[in-house]
């Protein structure tokens, strides 16, 4: 058996046409701009990569955005004051804090000060609960990819056994439950899972999200499997891999993602999402979708 290679790129090609057509019609109709402000603290070369992609997904879809470079030296409390600012401003529907932070800021306070309604990563706690109640207000941005692709390929989820590799908070644990929330039977695997083999093999859907190059080889694959690989590894040469063995593992699958090409370009996609549901709701709700209980 040879794996389709789901283009990661055409289907984001095709759902950024369709956000950009939401995007004119906030215009038009209601005069109202998408605007995502982006927070960088300090200069990692990646996180500025990242972020590079991000303004520019929005330039194509026609987000306003805005990146605000923050110094490494900045406090917690200076960080948390431009968010407030931020979480106060009617033109602004979405923020999104690159990670890392420096160690000296908490991630969690920081995630947790952002307004739940401009939490367009999905990242804050009242978000990360609400994929256990199946009810977020934004769905983090790469496992949302995961669950697109998986949608546009037709891919059936109800029933089917997925075994998630990789239990991070970002990727392995929202992707485990948001599939389960579509009736999955699903199993989360980490570096601590002994034999992990003997729960891949179970997998009509493997997603692997756990930054090991090689790490599924078509060995631990069931033949027929939709393999869905979110990892993105720079090896020493400089070239970029998943944790797939992809030449290998395509000859087993039925269906397999390409790093880079595959999960990548969702991430930002969804981010590109989210930032319009956001205005959307703004400009046509008369009622938050999520209430702060006093
Ligand atoms: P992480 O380091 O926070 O978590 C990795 C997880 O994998 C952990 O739960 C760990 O226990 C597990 N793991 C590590 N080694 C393992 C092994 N040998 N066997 C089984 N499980 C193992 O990483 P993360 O932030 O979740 O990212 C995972 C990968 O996905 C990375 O390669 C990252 O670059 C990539 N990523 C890609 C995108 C994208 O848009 N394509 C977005 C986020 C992360």
């Amino acid at each position: 058996m040879t794996a389709k290679i789901i283009d990661g790129k055409a289907i984001a090609k095709k759902l950024r046409a369709e956000y950009h057509a939401r995007v004119d019609v906030l215009r038009s109709r209601y005069n109202v701009t998408p605007a995502l402000v982006v927070i960088l603290v300090g200069d990692n070369p990646a996180s500025q990569s990242y972020v590079r992609g991000k303004i520019a997904g929005c330039k194509e879809v026609g987000i306003r955005s805005e990146l605000v470079e923050l110094p490494a030296s900045t406090t917690e409390e200076q960080l948390l004051e431009h968010i407030e600012r931020l979480n106060n401003d009617a033109t602004v529907h979405g923020i999104l804090v690159q990670l890392p932070l420096p160690a000296h800021i908490r991630v969690s306070s920081v995630l947790e000060k952002i307004s739940v309604e401009k939490d367009v990563d999905g990242f804050h706690l009242y978000n990360m609960g609400g994929l256990v109640t199946g009810n977020t207000v934004f769905s983090p941005c790469t496992p949302y990819g995961v669950q697109k692709i998986l949608e546009h390929e037709n891919i059936r989820v109800e029933g089917q056994n997925v075994v998630v590799v990789g239990a991070s908070n970002i990727v392995g644990k929202p992707t485990a439950l948001m599939l389960m929330q579509q009736d999955a039977t699903v199993v989360i695997c980490h570096k601590k899972t002994r034999d992990l083999g003997h729960f891949t093999l179970l997998a009509d859907i493997l997603v692997v999200a756990a930054g090991v190059p090689n790490l599924i080889v078509p060995q631990i694959v069931k033949t027929g499997a939709v393999v869905i690989d979110v990892g993105f590894n720079r090896l020493p040469d400089g070239r970029i891999v998943g944790d797939v063995d992809f030449e290998g593992v395509k000859e087993k699958a039925s269906y397999i993602t390409p790093v880079p090409g595959g999960v990548g370009q969702m991430t930002v996609t969804m981010l590109l999402h989210n930032t319009i549901l956001s205005a959307e709701r703004a400009a046509t709700a008369t009622t938050s979708p999520f209430r702060r209980r006093a």
